[in-house]
């Protein structure tokens, strides 16, 4: 059994002593925090967060990575903080750690496999570093190593969570020599039978191959050095799932298969990599169309090689592989090959989440220039991109589904993803069961429940937080209906208040009548007409005066004004507003203001600003308040008051306790004795608000006290 002394062996061979130094520290941290606690196989827990660690250091992963993976179960598993571990360890591995923690955490085994992709994708969402994930990979080859002391239902769950979910994205990030064991050994999981019968299959026909394939690769070696070509041949050996996958899917027998022999051919150039092509070309007969050049269009994964077929003597079939070293490094450890320690490169000052991702970066980048060098489709770049920064969160529903959402998606992304009616009626949300505001940003990972009224609606101010095209277009078609609605409703009450002045009613006017107007106005439906009256486009006397008829109205015409007024029942919505220069409240004598486009804009009637129109009535019409009216309107005061410590103390809390609002309070010094203070706040009528004036007038340094106009 190996120990943290065998790896710091290793480790001497590409680390700095402070950081192999650091790695042991981080072991003998595990060690203490799982004190006491055994893995299944009888062994001490430690042995496995060492284990883990080793695995990455034959990857050459660095220092960081090394210490996560021997704390990466301390969180999950031991009273251990992640604080504390950032204050022992840096952030970065405390990140790193719990970034492996929250993997862990979530349950990819119960859901429907049609969802696999999905999960990879989160869960390469959620590592904000890449290295999380490599941790976890590690982590999970460890287990499926040691998988022995299971019962064999939990044995096959595991299995299959790691062919679905695992080996997956150990090949999306091109980590073949991980993605193999980890076949290999979920095969052997899920399928320990076949397993066993495959594996003693290629075990019995090893003999006769074993003296063909030293011919082959003799004759390719001598080939190589007949042409002076720098190259090693070696033979290849068949895993046993890729065999079972093709005896499956292909429906080959398995000599069929077991009759091809594999070699690999490594090389230093690329240069050398054709060369060598050309030359065994010359030695066997190459099959058509099997040759595929991926050094000039590497794989989405960044793997490089170039593949052919060969017929060999006695008609054997031959694969070959030929790469340089670097692309063979490439092939096995992929994402992780860029790790490789380089002592120049430790930007330890910067911090290293920002330096990783960099680095990590540095590989797509990498891709991308050998992209424009093959000159192939940017759907490649996009391709690679979107595997390993998702600009996508994703998100669980509360039955278990996962829920797909650009990043920065709100609660009400998801309310409208989920159905446009959730997305209508939606109050409030509750991210991984706690009350979360709508829009609170979802990350991946998190489970979203919308809660919902039936008499709730969408609010403008959504506008400025949602994310996708679904929920903007689905709000803004809400409001325009809804506006649209409150436009037709007011204009019909315009209009009946300009029909009052000639005793009629717009329900009560001939049909036939209202046709022709229609036509004359070019409309095409009363709504149309009535929305435009609402919204201020049209005066409804003068539609009132064309309904009823020029002779009658003359008659009528003198009377019409201000006999009665309009009542406000605070429920017209957006088609009515208040006057943000006067502040009307409920009481207070008011005019409305139709203003074009807006509907009617509700000042007081002594304000400035309609002092000029406010007899007009094609502009203005009287407008009354009705007792429904309720809610918070925002009021000034103007409050003029001997300095006095503590003044704008008891001033606030007089105002609270007559159960005004307080929304802002600005104060300027008028003279050395005398303070202005300016109280905006929220009250809900006439009565209210003389009951607040007067409270602040017991104060006794309060000399005057006003409502502000502007
Ligand atoms: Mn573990």
């Amino acid at each position: 059994m190996s120990t943290i002394e065998d790896l710091v062996d290793r480790l001497r061979g590409y680390l700095k002593p402070e950081e192999i130094q650091q790695v042991r520290r981080a072991y003998y941290f595990a060690e203490q925090a799982h004190d006491g606690q055994r893995r299944r196989s009888g062994e001490h827990y430690v042995t496995h967060p060492l284990a883990v660690a080793t695995i990455l250091a034959n990857m050459h992963m660095d220092a960081e990575s090394l210490m996560a993976a021997m704390l990466h179960d301390v969180i999950e598993d031991t009273p251990v903080s992640k604080e504390a571990l950032a204050k022992q360890f840096g952030e970065t591995v405390a990140d790193l750690v719990d970034g492996v923690s929250k993997l862990t955490q979530i349950h990819f085994e119960d859901k429907a496999l049609a969802q696999a992709e999905n999960f990879q994708k989160m869960a390469l969402a959620m590592a904000k570093d890449i290295r999380v994930i490599l941790v976890k990979l590690a982590d999970r080859l460890h287990n499926m190593r040691t998988l022995g002391a299971l019962r064999p239902d939990k044995k096959r769950r595991i299995a299959r969570e790691t062919l679905d979910i695992y080996s997956p994205i150990a090949s999306r990030l091109g980590l073949n020599t991980i993605r193999t064991e980890l076949e290999e050994l979920g095969f052997e999981g899920m399928h320990p039978m076949r397993h066993e019968r495959l594996k003693r299959a290629v075990q019995s026909v090893k003999g006769n191959r074993r003296q063909v394939i030293r011919e082959i690769q003799t004759a390719l070696q001598d080939c190589l050095d007949t042409d002076e070509l720098h190259g090693k041949v070696i033979g290849r050996e068949k895993h046993l799932l890729s065999l079972y996958r093709k005896m499956k899917e292909r429906r080959k027998s398995f000599s069929e298969i077991m009759d091809v022999y594999g070699f690999r051919i490594i090389t230093d150039k690329v240069d050398t990599c054709y060369r060598i092509l050309g030359a065994i070309h010359n030695l066997y007969k190459p099959v058509p169309g099997r040759f595929k050049d991926y050094i000039a269009i590497p794989k989405a994964n960044g793997y490089q090689s170039l593949h052919t077929s060969l017929i060999g003597m006695n008609g054997i079939p031959i694969e070959v592989q030929i790469r340089t070293r670097e692309m063979e490094a490439m092939a096995n450890n992929g994402i992780a090959a860029h790790w490789v320690y380089k002592s120049e490169q430790k930007e330890a000052a910067q911090g290293m989440t920002g330096a990783s991702h960099a680095r990590a970066r540095q590989w797509v980048k990498g891709l991308l220039e050998m992209q424009q060098r093959a000159g192939n489709s940017l759907e490649f770049i996009e391709h690679v991109k979107m595997d390993l920064f998702p600009d996508e969160v994703y998100v669980f529903t509360p039955k278990g589904d996962i829920m797909e959402l650009p990043s920065g998606a709100t609660a009400v992304d998801f309310a409208y993803a989920v159905h446009t009616d959730v997305g209508n009626s939606c109050v409030a949300a509750r991210i991984n069961r706690r009350l979360s505001p709508l829009s609170a940003h979802l990350e991946s990972g998190q489970s979203v429940e919308i809660i919902t009224s039936p008499s709730a609606r969408p609010n403008l101010a959504w506008m400025s937080f949602v994310a996708t095209a679904k929920a903007r277009s689905a709000i803004r078609h809400y409001l325009k209906n809804q506006q649209r609605e409150e436009s037709v409703s007011l204009g019909k009450r315009l209009l009946n208040k300009a029909l009052d002045a000639f005793n009629k009613q717009f329900d009560s006017i001939d049909k036939h009548q209202i046709r022709e107007l229609l036509k004359e106005f070019q409309y095409e439906s009363e709504h149309d007409l009535l929305e435009d009256i609402g919204l201020g486009n049209r005066m409804a006397f003068g539609v009132a005066r064309a309904l009823i008829g020029h002779e009658e109205s003359a008659a009528h015409a003198e009377q019409s004004a201000s006999t009665s007024k309009l009542a406000i029942s605070g429920t017209e919505g957006m088609v009515t507003s208040y006057a943000r220069c006067c502040h009307p409240i409920p009481g207070d004598p008011v005019v409305g203001h139709i203003s074009s486009g807006r509907g009617i804009v509700i000042h007081m009637e002594n304000c400035r600003n309609i002092a000029n129109i406010r007899d007009d009535s094609n502009r203005c019409i009287p407008m009354d308040w009705t007792d429904s009216v309720t809610g918070d309107f925002t009021v000034v005061l103007r409050v003029e008051a001997e300095h006095e410590k503590g003044f704008i103390a008891s001033l606030a809390a007089l105002i609270t306790e007559a159960d005004g609002s307080i929304e802002k309070i600005t104060t300027e010094e008028k003279d050395a004795r005398i303070s202005l203070v300016n109280i905006e706040l929220g009250i809900t009528n006439r009565v209210h608000l003389a009951k607040v004036m007067r409270r602040i007038k017991t104060l006794n340094n309060v000399n005057r006290i006003v409502r502000a106009r502007r």
